[in-house]
């Protein structure tokens, strides 16, 4: 078996040689497309490696029943594992022929071969070495590319003999990160059978790059290309970062039938000798200029008609270009573009109120004042729904109506977190709604400013499409009401970062307690496991994290039983989260012990965490109660405690030094806490800033003890929604983020954008 195997004789059916991503280059190089050159080294070469230092019984025995729920044995061994392949000799003639190979990259196959068997130091003089990237390549006939997990190493920009060596080994050890390892435990795949082609590719400096669409994605016209174009790498354009260039022309005459062009200040570059991507200006000259040349709209239109007719399918194509010479990098079929409507108010109207922007988006209707849940059915489909506050008995009208507007609440308040999973338009903590409007009145509400306009404005309604942005910081969503959880699903995020239980309890009306006290312990576990399968089968192999009830005593008295709810001043400040879960024991068993079903259902993407923590002492205590009910924290289950209380950022070192699986930060109550605003005030609502100094301080501190603990940081208050704080976020490092389900591609983008240095 060949063990170094060119692009141009590998074939789409050699994954068994290259792995996917070979064999597609291979493929593409066939059918005399631009690529860039390169070759493999073959999964045959990997195996031969393995073999010839017998290190195969090494590995298995340190993977031998491994217990991979056990994350930090799994990391342990994960590691053991990877610095095992890193410390083996490479066959010195293997060696050798990836050094040849590599220092020959630029030049074609013929002149490789001719030169192959003579002494090649002759022609090597004054030679610079090429810049090549190095990937991993998923190989294993009968497994599927995800039995590697996404976890393959990739290095670009990799200069020299040693570094390219040193690089490929890298990737051969990144066949056992923990996340593979654990994939392939879990999905039964023999990891004997698992083995890994390296790809090294010469490396393109951009000078302009971007993406063809083989259909015009704007309008869905199969007769028409799409190419868009920018100054330096694509990365920019992939990230939706900015306005590129664009080139509509027909498929048939490849003629250009509309162009956008756009002004790019900046632009992104490789900084060989850093590393690193940059930022730079874009020359004043270049500007306002076409991006492309007619002509290179004209060649990439006739490349991207060949591949779609050999691929039979629309295509996604990347292209690079550097001196003048086009380079395809990628193609593969058209995915769905991720729309997100921004709708905003054309002109101006006349302002008759204003509150807290609780769910964005606008729309028009007539106003209907509920009173009380008797007059729910005045609400008819269309109609804007006015209350003091919404409570769970509101839901089914809040379903017909095309917004919401509250006198009282914050960005927390049922009608908020209702309104954002539905998504439709909500303004909170207008103070006098009810008593402004009256029924029958049309209004406009514009969720996204906060703002409700006199009478009927018009809409412009706009969609920004943003390209599945893949970051490394995982974007999450928040889900409380379980019927919504597939919807939420449906925006792609990694997972979901906090359920709150309240939602559900309030739904069922009736007081914890009062289960308990009637024997019922069995149906208030029932309400909790029902309500959290939906939710978690939904997301199903993606964490959701669920929180243990965090219930202010106002809102326990309005449910049934919950008459002797002490009367607290300030039940933000009152009995709540895990100290009263800690006083009522039984309630919190009754909530793990569903939990615990559902792992043994198979849930066990399922996870926990505990809110408004003060002190050490209650997350162990927590924890024993967990215990209690056959649970083990952390090992069993994701156990992670909510940073949102000052106290717990003060002592977040002692918090990590328990064991725990994570950290989320709750910003409503942390900014609450720190700034001395009572969230549900409106009189001082503008006060209440997260992007405070103080609070930003806090989440960067927390997040820096995290990492030195390796403990992994989230956030799961409202602020994650924000694009400022998600920036802020991903450059602290954070390792994900919770987001509303209308926010999620947004942020996604931003990430993208800040991971990219932008
Ligand atoms: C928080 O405080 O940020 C949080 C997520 O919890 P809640 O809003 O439910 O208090
Ligand atoms: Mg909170």
């Amino acid at each position: 078996m060949e063990e170094i195997v060119w692009f141009k004789d590998l074939k789409a059916g050699d994954i068994s040689v290259a792995g996917g991503k070979g064999a597609n280059l291979g493929e593409m190089f066939s059918i005399n497309l631009p690529v860039p050159n390169g070759f493999a080294i073959s999964a045959q070469a990997y195996k031969r490696f393995i073999d010839y230092n017998h290190a195969s019984k090494k590995i298995f025995s340190i993977l031998k029943n491994l217990d991979v729920e056990n994350n930090d044995l799994l990391q342990l061994k994960a590691n053991e594992v990877q610095k095992l392949i890193l410390e083996l000799k490479v066959p010195e003639d293997l060696s050798e022929k990836i050094i040849q190979s590599y220092e020959y990259i630029d030049k074609n196959k013929e002149l490789f071969d001719k030169l192959a068997n003579k002494n090649l130091d002759i022609f090597r003089a004054g030679r610079d070495l090429p810049l090549v990237a190095v990937r991993s390549s998923a190989t294993a006939e009968d497994l599927p590319e995800a039995s590697f997990a996404g976890q393959q190493a990739t290095f670009l920009n990799v200069k020299g003999k040693q570094q390219v060596l040193d690089a490929v080994k890298k990737c051969w050890a990144s066949l056992f990160t923990a996340r593979a390892i654990y994939y392939r435990i879990k999905n039964n795949f023999p990891h004997e059978k698992v083995l890994i082609s390296v790809i090294i590719q010469k490396q393109i400096q951009s000078q302009k790059s971007g993406v063809i669409f083989t259909v015009n994605p704007l309008n869905n016209n199969k007769d028409e290309i799409m190419i868009e174009a920018c100054y330096g790498l694509g990365e920019m354009i992939v990230s939706g970062s900015i306005h590129p260039d664009q080139y509509v022309l027909s498929k048939s005459f490849l003629k250009v039938i509309s162009k956008s062009l756009n002004r790019q200040e900046w632009m992104l570059k490789t900084d060989v000798n850093l590393k690193e991507t940059v930022k730079r200006k874009v020359p004043q000259d270049l500007m306002y200029k076409q991006i492309l040349s007619d002509f290179e709209i004209r060649q990439l239109g006739e490349f991207a008609k060949k591949i779609e007719k050999h691929y039979d399918k629309p295509q996604d194509i990347e292209y690079a270009i550097e001196n003048a010479q086009i380079y395809i990098v990628q193609s593969r079929p058209i995915t769905t573009l991720k729309k997100e409507s921004k709708d905003t108010i054309e002109g101006s109207g006349e302002k008759i109120l204003e509150g807290l922007a609780a769910s964005p988006g606008v729309a028009f209707g007539k106003v209907k004042i509920v009173k009380d849940p008797s007059e729910l059915t005045k609400v008819e489909k269309g109609d804007v729904l006015v209350a003091v506050m919404t409570t769970p008995d509101y839901v089914p009208a809040m379903k017909r109506a095309v917004a919401i507007v509250t006198d009282e609440g914050g960005a927390t308040a049922h009608a908020a977190i209702v309104s954002r999973e539905m998504g439709i338009p909500c303004v909170v903590g207008t103070e006098e709604a009810t008593k402004t409007l009256t029924d029958h009145e049309v209004i406009t509400v514009d969720g996204t400013a906060g703002v409700v306009y006199k009478g009927e404005l018009k809409i412009k309604h706009e969609e920004k499409h943003y390209k599945d942005a893949k970051t490394n910081i995982k974007v999450k969503t928040l889900v409380d009401m379980p019927e919504f959880a597939e919807k939420s699903a449906q925006t792609g995020a990694d997972g979901v970062g906090l359920v709150r239980l309240e939602i559900m309890i309030a739904n069922s009306g009736t007081h914890p307690r009062k289960y308990i006290e009637e024997g019922k312990q069995e149906e208030y576990t029932n309400l909790i496991y029902n309500g959290v399968k939906e939710i978690a089968a939904a997301f199903k192999g993606k964490s959701v994290w669920v929180r243990t009830s965090d219930l202010r005593t106002d809102e326990y008295r309005s449910l049934k039983g919950g008459d002797e709810e002490p009367k607290e001043d300030n039940p933000m400040l009152g009995c709540h989260g895990i100290r009263r879960s800690l006083r009522d024991t039984e309630i919190l068993k009754c909530e793990f012990e569903a939990f615990r079903r559902l792992h043994e259902e198979g849930l066990s993407n399922v996870g926990v965490m505990i809110p408004f923590v003060i002190r050490v002492d209650e997350i162990r205590k927590a924890k024993d109660i967990m215990r209690e009910v056959g649970l083990e924290p952390v090992n069993d289950i994701e156990f992670g405690v909510m940073i949102e209380t000052p106290a717990s950022v003060c002592i977040i070192e002692d918090i990590c030094k328990e064991k725990i699986s994570f950290i989320s930060f709750g910003t409503n109550d942390l900014t609450q806490l720190t700034l001395g605003i009572d969230r549900n005030n409106e009189a001082i609502a503008g006060l209440f800033d997260e992007m405070h100094p103080a609070i930003l301080k806090q989440i960067k501190d927390v997040i820096n003890v995290c990492k030195t603990y390796n403990i992994e940081s989230s956030i799961c208050g409202q602020a994650g929604s924000r694009t400022e704080m998600a920036q802020f976020l991903a450059k602290a490092g954070i390792d994900s983020i919770s987001v509303n389900p209308d926010a999620v591609n947004k942020i996604k983008h931003f990430v993208s954008e800040a991971e990219h240095g932008v």
